[in-house]
């Protein structure tokens, strides 16, 4: 059996990493195309301008999420995430990995804690749908750009809105963002969700008045109904998660948001205080949207780092090899299962893939035991709970600062350097974990820690 040609033994020749992949052992893999920003930043085909036009329009809807959303009140209706040190997590890394003493300062931002969805995707998500419910309300005269927004809480919006479908296939947290903010403003919407999508999270959809259909497949499955659905039906708008440049875009806004966050806190980001930031990476929209700000706004200074489940390396995968979404981990036997479920993903999104492929620096996998234990240790050292995927981005800046590559070399990592870099461990997701589910994470994460 060949894959794209070639059997798994000349794939392991010409690309000796893929043996330590299919061996699901944690790796580490410094991109050695990295490009600066003013030569790359064409390839992604959008620009700062796109990226202001969709925080405009997360503007305009702040008045409506304010309202129907309550506890976005104190952002004005914005949906945002705070970002805090780490520094009992960081030093029990510094005794556990050896780390050097001046190897920068570890912090986190809290996606965990978005309101309505507890997760990264409340971002993107939510974007897309504001995006296209504006789309609608403007052609059908039911809004005007300069409107109060808040009108869209109306029986007649909602009446509108009725009229069209929203499909989308999700592992779980997407779903619960599209189609909590689809069902609020009145969209008939229908998640399609593959068999490891946890318990909860239907429930929670479903007591939104969403409706949720269940495979007993994988996510890709689950994205081919959603799919499907839309074609047969013009009314239906599916979310595209592999190729969306709007949740992308959605996704992008983070980065000039987290620019004023870190000025807050007396951060500064140049190259001489250079900026690590560690995302874990599903299909790469989310990851690469934030990414894609970031170099936007901190050009150069700001080195992005994905993180994936070892067994579901699927963008190192697709880079790596330079075959993206022609290549899936499953075509080498690795078997896409993983209890990280945002990240359970077997085959990258080309668009991402492609467009961010000489701005990302690296990529690295984790084992779910290892996450497990980081979301026991990230509880007893901070007090913070998070969902496996979301502890992906912690092994980042031990990944760095012990990296053998040449990496330090080809950014200029001197000791100085990094003795005044920020590492930021994008904690994606969590917050709305149910408490038994949350009790049963942490106890996996202690047993683990003894053994
Ligand atoms: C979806 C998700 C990610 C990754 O986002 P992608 O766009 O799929 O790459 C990371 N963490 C959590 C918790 C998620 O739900």
């Amino acid at each position: 059996m060949t894959i794209l040609g070639k059997s798994q033994e000349q794939w392991y020749a010409s690309h000796p990493l893929i043996r330590d992949l299919v061996a699901l052992k944690e790796i580490s893999w410094f991109n050695p195309a990295i490009a600066p920003v003013a030569e790359a930043l064409g390839d992604v085909g959008l620009t700062a301008a796109d990226v202001a036009d969709a925080s405009a329009r997360l503007s305009r809807f702040a008045p409506y999420i304010m309202r129907v959303f309550p506890e976005t009140a104190a952002s004005g209706g914005i949906i945002e995430s705070g970002i805090r040190p780490l520094p009992v997590l960081q030093a029990l890394l510094g005794q556990r990995h050896s780390l050097p003493e001046q190897g920068g300062t570890l912090w986190l931002k809290a996606d965990c804690h978005l309101p309505i969805s507890g997760s990264i995707k409340a971002r993107g998500g939510i974007y897309e749908i504001l995006k296209h419910a504006e789309d609608l309300a403007l052609a059908g005269g039911l809004l005007q750009l300069d409107d109060d927004y808040a009108v869209l809480d109306s029986d007649e919006a909602r009446a509108f809105f009725g009229q069209y479908k929203i499909a989308v296939g999700s592992t779980g947290n997407l779903g619960l963002s599209i189609g909590i903010m689809s069902a609020s403003l009145g969209f008939q919407v229908t998640v399609h969700m593959s068999a490891d999508a946890r318990q909860w999270k239907k429930d929670k959809l479903r007591s939104h008045g969403v409706t949720v259909v269940e495979y007993a497949s994988d996510y890709s499955v689950a994205v081919e109904e959603g799919r499907k659905q839309a074609e047969s039906d013009p009314s239906c708008h599916c979310v595209d998660d592999e190729n969306s440049i709007n949740l992308f875009l959605g996704y992008a806004v983070a980065a000039q948001r987290l620019k004023g966050q870190l000025a807050a806190a007396d951060i500064r980001v140049d190259v001489e205080h250079p900026l690590f930031v560690y995302l874990p990476c599903g299909v790469g929209g989310g990851p690469g949207g934030v990414a894609f700000g970031l170099k936007l706004i901190f050009g150069d200074a700001v080195h992005c780092i994905f993180a994936e489940p070892t067994h579901s390396p699927c963008m190192l995968l697709g880079v790596y090899t330079d075959e993206h979404d022609a290549l899936s981990v499953q075509d080498f036997g690795i078997d896409n299962i993983t209890a990280a479920d945002g990240l359970a993903v077997g085959r990258a999104s080309g668009f991402v893939g492609r467009a961010m492929q000489r701005l990302l620096d690296g990529y690295y996998t984790v084992s779910d035991e290892e996450l497990f234990r980081l979301l026991a240790l990230m509880e007893r050292t901070e007090g913070i709970r998070l969902e496996p995927s979301a502890l992906a981005g912690v092994p980042g800046m031990v990944r760095v600062l012990s990296e053998r590559q040449g990496y330090h070399a080809r950014i200029g990592l001197s000791a100085e350097r990094q003795a005044r870099a920020t590492h930021l461990v994008w904690a994606t997701g969590g917050g709305m974990v149910p408490p038994d589910e949350m009790e049963a994470y942490l106890a996996r994460g202690r047993e683990l820690l003894q053994d």
